[in-house]
């Protein structure tokens, strides 16, 4: 199917809005927070107000000409084209652009990923006839396990090494507070501590309504409160002077990517945590059946194996190679 509301560049042509783009435009559409996503100096943005509210806090009150607000599933129809968000599960405020156009259905999906999340918004299946999906872990080698499981495995080091401060290493935007929230959800209930760096999203969240339990600045606290707590800091800290502070410490780090060894090992990370926001292989594959789309474009990563897996079903697939989407940034 050619697509003649959308092209390959991610611009509604009829409306002359762009998805994600990496250069300022007139009008965009923003499917969530992360930078490679959100950047600042558009004219006008389309988000929902969460991902408002982070590019604000990210980026500055002006980082954009006006915001516009979308609730989820809420349609909102621009000459002709009619525009409707759906949560991605992502992170908060992460959101899928569906676009509908003389019958046409196209869906893009932003970053998203289908494992329950209490600091996203479910993710919700969207049918369509083009869908335009991410692939970041888009071969079969990438099977993410239970998050559950590895924060089992976070737990059970507290306990075995219960004179050390266990640093885990997270991206600022939704994989911290992801991790406390998985932490609070394994009745984990002491005071976790934050590098500086995560502060503020952290409030942020709160405010937005994801209770994250006390947490506490680890630059306030004497070395001997850091002697078998959790501190979370931004996998730049690790190896820096600041870590140097912390009481002989595990170092750790969630990631998707840490199911990779040899990427494990490069880092010197003690205890890789696999704990990904984004769908692994089977989930990518169970999200393109269920849609039921007969067209697949890919971008974002492992484009070329999830094409030649859509081809051999009988879809019609092709890579997007859309430059400036990071696949190793703050994208795992
Ligand atoms: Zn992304
Ligand atoms: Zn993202």
């Amino acid at each position: 199917m050619a697509s003649p509301i959308l092209d390959r560049n991610l611009h509604i042509r009829a409306i002359d809005t762009f998805i994600d783009p990496a250069s300022p435009k007139d009008r965009a559409i923003i499917t969530h927070g992360h930078s490679d996503h959100a950047r600042s100096g558009h004219g006008k943005v389309l988000a929902t107000v969460d991902t408002i509210a982070i590019m604000k806090v990210r980026y500055g009150e002006g980082c954009t000409g006006s915001f516009q607000a979308l609730a989820y599933g809420e349609p909102l129809d621009i000459d002709g084209v009619r525009i409707t968000l759906y949560p991605a599960g992502h992170i908060l405020g992460s959101a899928q652009v569906l676009i509908e156009h003389q019958g046409q259905r196209i869906v893009v999906t932003g970053d998203y990923k289908r494992h329950p999340d209490r600091t996203a918004q479910p993710f919700e299946l969207v049918p369509c006839d083009l869908l335009v999906t991410e692939a970041t872990f888009g071969l079969p080698v990438f099977q993410h396990p239970e998050p559950e499981v590895e924060i089992a495995r976070l737990l059970r080091s507290l306990r075995d090494s219960a004179d050390r401060s266990h640093v885990i290493g997270c991206y600022a935007l939704g994989k911290a507070q992801r991790v406390i929230s998985l932490l609070r959800g394994a009745g984990y209930e002491a005071p976790i501590y934050l590098h500086g760096a995560m502060v503020r999203l952290c409030e942020l969240y709160e405010e937005r309504g994801v209770p994250l339990g006390e947490l506490r600045l680890a630059i306030d606290a004497p070395k001997s409160e850091l002697e078998g707590a959790v501190v979370i800091a931004p996998p730049s800290a690790l190896k820096d002077r600041w870590s140097r502070r912390l009481a002989d410490p595990v170092l750790a780090f969630a990631s998707g990517w840490m199911s990779i060894k040899q990427r494990a090992r490069q880092s010197l990370v003690e205890l890789p945590l696999v704990i990904s926001d984004h769908v692994d292989w089977n989930e990518l594959r169970q999200t393109i059946a269920e849609t039921g789309a007969s067209t697949v474009w890919v971008t974002h990563g492992r484009e070329d194996a999830l094409v030649y897996y859509c081809r051999q079903q009988g879809l019609t697939a092709e890579p997007l190679n859309i430059q400036g989407f990071e696949d190793n940034g703050e994208e795992e």
